[in-house]
C-alpha cells in the first residue's frame, strides 16, 4: 500500500499545515493517484468506492487554484443530493480553515429560493450544489457561472441515475470552456463515458479499487 505525504504533491504550506493538523498525513490511494494531475490543471475521471477521499481529491485542487482576493465564484461541485453536498461543503470548510476568507456556499433544492438569492447576491468563491436547483437559478438569473475555473461532478453516477444528465449540460455550458473538469464517481457505466466525452477534454482516468 502507497504511504504518500501530502507534502510531495504542490500544495501551499498553509494547505500542508492544515492537513497535518487534520491528521491527514498520508494521501490515500485516490487522492495519490489523481491530486498531481488534478493540481496540474488536467481533466480527471476517477473512480472509487465511498470512503477513499475523493472529496479531499478535488477539494484541496479547488483550494490550491482559489484566488481568495477574487470574491467571485471560481468552483461550481454538483452532488446528486443536499446531504451529499452538505458533507462535501463541510469538509471542503475543514479543508480551508487555514486560509482565511474563503466562502463556501451550498444551494440545494428543497430549501426556499429567497434566503438563496440573498446569499448568491452576497456571493461566494465555491458553491457546492444539486443540478436541479443550480439550473433554476442560472434560468432565474440568479447565478452567473462566468467565472468557473473548477467544475466537479461528484457522484456523477448517481446524478445520472437520478436522471440530472440534462441539468449537468445546461450547467457545464453556462460556463467557460476552458475551465477544469473533475469527474468523480464509485462506477464507470457507459452513460459516464458518453457525459465525458462531451465535458472534458483529453482526461486522466484514475481507477482505485479499494478503498484504502
Ligand atoms: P468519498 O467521497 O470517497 O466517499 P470522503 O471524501 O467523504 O470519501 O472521505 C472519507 C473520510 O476520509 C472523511 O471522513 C475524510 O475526512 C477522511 N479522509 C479523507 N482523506 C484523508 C486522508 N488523506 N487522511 C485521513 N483521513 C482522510
Ligand atoms: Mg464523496
Amino acid at each position: 500500500m502507497s504511504q504518500t505525504t501530502f507534502t510531495s504533491v504542490k500544495l501551499q504550506p498553509a494547505l500542508i499545515e492544515n492537513l497535518t493538523s487534520l491528521g491527514y498525513n498520508n494521501m490515500t490511494q485516490i487522492q495519490a493517484e489523481s491530486l498531481p494531475h488534478v493540481l496540474a490543471g488536467k481533466d480527471v475521471i476517477a473512480q472509487g468506492k465511498t470512503g477513499s477521499g475523493k472529496t479531499a481529491a478535488f477539494g484541496l485542487g479547488i483550494l490550491e487554484k482559489l484566488k481568495v482576493k477574487q470574491f467571485r465564484i471560481q468552483s461550481l461541485v454538483l452532488c446528486p443530493t443536499r446531504e451529499l453536498a452538505d458533507q462535501v461543503a463541510k469538509e471542503i470548510r475543514k479543508l480551508a480553515r487555514s486560509i482565511h476568507n474563503i466562502k463556501v456556499l451550498t444551494i440545494c433544492g428543497g430549501m426556499p429560493f429567497g434566503p438563496q438569492v440573498g446569499s448568491l447576491e452576497h456571493g461566494a468563491h465555491i458553491i457546492v450544489g444539486t443540478p436541479g436547483r443550480i439550473e433554476d437559478h442560472l434560468y432565474r438569473g440568479t447565478l452567473n457561472l462566468d467565472n468557473v475555473t473548477t467544475l466537479v461532478l461528484d457522484e456523477a453516477d448517481r446524478m445520472l441515475e437520478m436522471g440530472f444528465q440534462s441539468a449537468i449540460d445546461a450547467i457545464t455550458d453556462a460556463t467557460p470552456s476552458n475551465r477544469q473538469t473533475l469527474l468523480f464517481s464509485a462506477t464507470f457505466p457507459d452513460s459516464i463515458k458518453t457525459v465525458s466525452e462531451h465535458i472534458m477534454v483529453d482526461p486522466v482516468m484514475v481507477k482505485v479499487a479499494s478503498s484504502d
